[in-house]
């Protein structure tokens, strides 16, 4: 790897987009809001061993940018080393498309530089948004589950910074177990360095998009079993108010065989504050829900889109979060066995008898991909993911019936997008949580662990 390293350009954190400072560092959800004592802010990775030596017992938490909806980026009256800072591109293979950068780097800056080289993240959340620390801690997944895993799969190896041992080189050969428990680690086994990420060869920027209506959940499994095969991303957005009908959009693509002209992406406006709440009530969302479904349903073909509108639709509304009102959101995201339609069909009745209908209702089957990481999310099966306008005790009461629902099918809930499970719904999603503990770094705590495994 060449030794020159390059500084990509620096987003804001969540928390900062929505005027917060230091000592208030939220998550995307807005929900809880969250004080932390401190927020180191390294510049430089040699600066991270002395704040990762001198903090106490479980004071410390890595924050990327903020993009997790819950609790699993916040340290609640503790600390946090906001990663941003540490985003230099450090080498690139050419022949091979490896790249080591610093895990603050985010996937918007590697596409920036990397994309016009004709290379592409191997794996992508829905928003480019997050750093490469975030996208291993929670080993996120995309539209192409079905066949290229989650992002883990595609890290070679990696930097990490410990307390006990210093810096400590890991790979699925070298360390392999510490390895395994920081992919999807939440932040917990230490501070990312840096990783080796595999990137995708692409033509171009264009995606090759196809759009389907569908009419029943059998609909989407037809459609989900005949496209897996020929499409690398397929995703479907889902009316949750239709109920067990379950009517939606189903979206597949490819990246196009041939580069195609230049793609300019805009930054997209900005939502400036936070909305009132009575903004998103039922009848706005079941008249936006309705008007999109038709919107799409007509039509028909392949068409030739950006990369940008195809994976990032949400990100052309800057701050979209605000959206929600003051007291902000909660995503639900599930996974059911396959093919459990019947547990399915039960989460979208008690939505649409809640009167609670969310305009981003996404659904997706997962692949069969071994897990990459001890405390990986997906598995084979139905993932759904949903928001919520936070309404206080109504809205959790709401998502404790869903949990019975996804608790009875044997199915689990995604710590990125929680800020409310139970321990003993954390128990039950990941029931061998326990082998991960030993691989904590005893400096690093979260919210989120505390509250689903008990106060330490
Ligand atoms: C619009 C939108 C769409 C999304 N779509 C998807 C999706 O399709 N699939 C999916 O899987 N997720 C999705 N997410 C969730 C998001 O991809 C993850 O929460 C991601 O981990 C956020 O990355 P981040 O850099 O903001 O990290 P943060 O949210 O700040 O932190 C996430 C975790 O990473 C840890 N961490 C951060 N940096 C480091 C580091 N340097 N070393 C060690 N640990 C670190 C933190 O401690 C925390 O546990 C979506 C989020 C949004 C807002």
């Amino acid at each position: 790897m060449p030794g020159q390293s390059t500084a990509l350009r620096k987003e804001p954190a969540a928390g900062e987009r929505a005027g917060m400072r230091t000592g208030s560092y939220l998550s995307w959800g807005r929900y809880p809001k969250t004080i932390h004592s401190h927020v180191y802010k390294p510049a430089w990775d040699d600066q991270i061993p002395a704040i990762v030596k001198g903090a106490s017992a479980g004071e410390l938490l890595p924050y990327g940018m903020g993009r997790s909806y819950g609790d699993s980026c916040l340290n609640a009256q503790r600390a946090l080393v906001d990663c941003r800072r540490l985003n230099r591109i450090l080498g690139f293979d050419e022949a091979t498309g490896v790249l080591r950068c610093e895990s603050g780097a985010s996937f918007a800056a590697i596409i920036e530089v990397f994309l016009p080289k004709g290379w592409f993240v191997p794996v992508t959340p829905g928003t480019k948004f997050v750093t490469v620390g975030g996208a291993i801690a929670n080993d996120v997944h995309g539209k192409n589950h079905h066949c290229a895993g989650t992002f883990g799969a595609h890290v070679r190896q990696l930097g990490l910074h410990r307390s006990g041992e210093g810096p400590v080189f890991c790979s699925p050969s070298e360390n392999a177990e510490m390895f395994r428990a920081t992919i999807g680690g939440l932040g917990l086994t230490g501070v990312i360095a840096w990783a080796d990420i595999q990137l995708r060869p692409v033509a171009g920027p264009w995606i090759d998009c196809e759009l389907a209506p569908f009419e029943s959940l059998a609909g989407f499994l037809d459609l989900s079993g005949e496209s897996d095969g020929r499409f690398e991303y397929t995703v479907a957005w889902l009316d949750c108010f239709a109920g067990k009908k379950a009517r939606g959009i189903f979206f597949r693509g490819n990246h196009a065989a041939e580069a195609g002209g230049k793609l300019r992406p805009k930054l997209g406006p900005k939502l400036p504050f936070a909305l009132p709440a009575w903004v998103l009530n039922r009848g706005t969302v079941k008249a936006f829900n309705t008007a999109y479904y038709y919107a799409h349903a007509a039509k028909r073909g392949t068409t030739r889109v950006g990369y940008d509108s195809f994976f990032y639709p949400l990100d052309s509304l800057r701050q979209w979060n605000l959206l929600y009102g003051k007291q902000g959101f909660l995503q639900y995201q599930c996974v059911l066995p396959s093919a459990n339609l019947a547990a399915l069909e039960e989460l979208l009745d008690r939505i649409a008898h809640s009167g609670m209908g969310s305009f981003l209702g996404v659904l997706k089957q997962f692949g069969t991909a071994p897990a990459a990481g001890m405390l990986s999310f997906p598995r084979p099966g139905l993932t759904l993911a949903l928001d919520f306008a936070m309404r206080g005790e109504r809205t959790l009461e709401l998502l404790r019936s869903l949990d019975d629902v996804v608790w009875q099918s044997g199915g689990a809930l995604y710590p990125a997008k929680d800020a409310r499970m139970s321990s003993a719904m954390f128990e039950s999603s990941f029931p061998r949580w326990r082998s991960f503990v030993p691989y904590i770094d005893p400096k690093m705590s979260s919210s989120f662990w505390r509250r689903v495994t008990g106060p330490q």
